[in-house]
């Protein structure tokens, strides 16, 4: 593993770390692209800003903000934004990288870029929330826009927050522009099916894997780690399907119940709750307990680091499907493959909520917007077909799924970067 960056020395189990290792793992099949496999090992540009803002008991307080531009070789940049008490500087750059992998593993034209500010958001009131995301939005708006870098959801952060940093970065430039923040209410330019999106890509692309490896979703036991809006939207189509979710673990506790839960039950409580935790309808488990759950299908959605060496001896599941960022160290990775359990790869796996994303951002330009029919059935298309042609090359190579998402997207960026060669 080389990096010489002087702002970040990766451990091997952080983000970045892990994102380097990574891309060592794909370098052999990249050929003559291996040449520019050094792009893909440091960030076009990296922003660390200032957010002070007063809060309401009149003191000041200061945030760090970031906004990582990965590679922009396929087009503007592409990402999320999160908020959370842990956001690093060097996590915000592996989920930069992870989304330049995502765009082109999926075949958007886009590049990555991710953002973040290492705050707890439940600790603001919603005014303090408001000045934080304008603030950090009007510092980052010189490199964002809607042909630039276009931001959205991640942790913690919603179509609320979408609507404030689309509004705020309107009243700078001067005019509207809808097409500057992805995951915006419906009202505002917003697209239908986009907060669901990722879960139903998680789903799609666990619905192909388990039919190709023989698992029936009648009846499978599923077992999902955080249940916001990416685990629980998986889950709940899981349950359509006609699996059961056995286990569930979120900040706010670990349930457990055999027969599977009752989500009509359960959503209303998770809504009034803010969490699982307190559920009537399970019995409540100790944290680390979660990963001995017998189960069918893991679905860690959550952050990332979750899957080490030494949860992945224990888990049960036969198929893994990476709802979350990141959730897999590099020993948790080769654990698993060792074993035979098949990980779907988050770069594959929740590359549904950028592709309806796209869709946004298509409908914003044209002012045209599509039924929610037509953006589920072309969302499934794109899914399917990419992880089609990724299983392609991992039997081709006999590579995990992870190395051959890699092969397919770091090729497609690599490709761009040598035609549009060096400047100057
Ligand atoms: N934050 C989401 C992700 O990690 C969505 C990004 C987007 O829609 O731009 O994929």
């Amino acid at each position: 593993m080389i990096s010489n960056l002087s702002f970040v020395t990766p451990t091997p189990d952080s983000p970045w770390g892990t994102y380097l290792m990574q891309v060592d793992r794909v370098t052999p099949y990249l050929g003559h692209l291996a040449r520019w496999v050094e792009t893909l090992k440091r960030p076009k540009r990296a922003l660390i800003v200032d957010i002070p803002i007063e809060l309401d008991d009149g003191t000041v307080a200061h945030y760090e903000g970031y906004r990582v531009q990965h590679n922009m070789s396929r087009g503007p940049g592409k990402g999320g934004v999160r908020y959370h008490p842990d956001v690093t500087l060097e996590e915000v750059m592996a989920l930069s990288a992870w989304m330049s992998v995502k765009n082109a593993a999926v075949n958007l034209p886009y590049g990555g870029a991710k953002g973040g500010i290492r705050v707890d958001p439940k600790k603001l009131s919603n005014k303090e929330l408001e000045k934080l995301t304008r603030r950090y939005t009007s510092e980052i708006g010189f490199i964002i826009g809607p042909q630039q870098d276009i931001p959205a959801p991640d942790v913690n952060t919603n179509g609320q927050i979408m609507a404030w940093m689309m509004d705020t970065y309107s009243m700078n430039v001067g005019a509207t522009a809808t097409g500057v923040v992805t995951g915006k209410p419906i009202h505002l330019g917003g697209s239908l099916g986009r907060v669901k999106a990722t879960g139903r890509g998680v789903f799609v692309t666990g619905r192909e894997a388990a039919r190709r490896i023989g698992l029936d979703l009648q009846g499978a036991r599923v077992a999902v780690q955080g249940f916001g809006n990416v685990g629980s939207a998986a889950g709940e189509l899981f349950v359509q399907a006609g699996a059961k979710i056995v286990a569930i673990q979120d900040h706010s506790g670990t349930i457990f119940n055999d027969k599977g839960f009752d989500l009509a039950e359960l959503m209303p409580h998770v809504r009034a709750t803010g969490g699982v935790g307190g559920f009537k309808g399970g019995e409540k488990m100790n944290a680390e307990e979660f990963w001995d759950v017998k189960c069918d299908i893991l679905i860690p959605a959550a952050l990332e680091g979750q899957i080490t060496a030494e949860r992945a001896r224990r888990i049960t599941a036969k198929l893994v499907l990476e709802g979350a960022n990141g959730p897999t160290l590099g020993s948790g990775d080769d654990v698993l493959s060792d074993r035979g359990i098949l990980v779907v790869p988050d770069v594959i796996c929740n590359a549904g909520g950028v592709t309806v994303s796209y869709f946004e951002w298509v409908q914003d330009f044209s002012s045209f917007f599509w039924t929610e029919d037509e953006i589920n059935v072309r969302l499934d298309k794109i899914m399917v077909d990419a992880l089609k042609r990724i299983w392609a090359v991992a039997d081709e190579h006999k590579i995990t799924l992870r190395t051959a998402t890699f092969a397919v997207a770091c090729e497609r960026i690599l490709i761009a970067r040598e035609e549009r060669g060096l400047y100057p």
